[in-house]
């Protein structure tokens, strides 16, 4: 369908076409949404506790669990918030947070 925009500046409200129909609530699982994350969370598993903050924030359910257990980040829909790293506690006896982002492609050879 091509819309002619032209007079669009004209335009009475119930004379726009609809943008967007969305059919049913949830469905953000079935695609990739992680494809505009500028950082990911890596999880270091030594120095994480399990105490499920990461899991309990996440706004996107992006932290895997293999039962009550963090195990990995899902990816295709995580938007590299951070909010999972920032609510990661300090572990004393590392000194620091299981959970780092750290910026995409810096796994890459040649990017640091
Ligand atoms: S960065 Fe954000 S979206 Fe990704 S796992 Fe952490 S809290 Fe969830
Ligand atoms: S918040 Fe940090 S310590 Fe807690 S489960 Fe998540 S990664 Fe592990």
């Amino acid at each position: 369908m091509k819309w002619d925009i032209s007079r669009v500046n004209e335009w009475k409200s119930e004379e726009f076409p609809p943008g967007a129909v969305i059919p049913e609530g949830g469905n953000s699982h079935d695609y990739n949404v992680g494809g505009w994350r500028s950082e990911r969370p890596v999880r270091d598993d030594k120095a994480c506790t399990q105490c499920l903050l990461c899991w309990i924030f996440c706004p996107d359910t992006a932290v895997v669990l293999d039962g009550e257990k963090v195990v990995d980040f899902d990816l295709e829909h995580c938007k590299g918030c951070g909010i999972c790293a920032n609510e990661c506690p300090t572990n004393p006896k590392f000194g620091r947070k299981a959970i780092e982002m750290i910026p995409e492609g810096c796994e890459l050879p040649g990017v640091k």
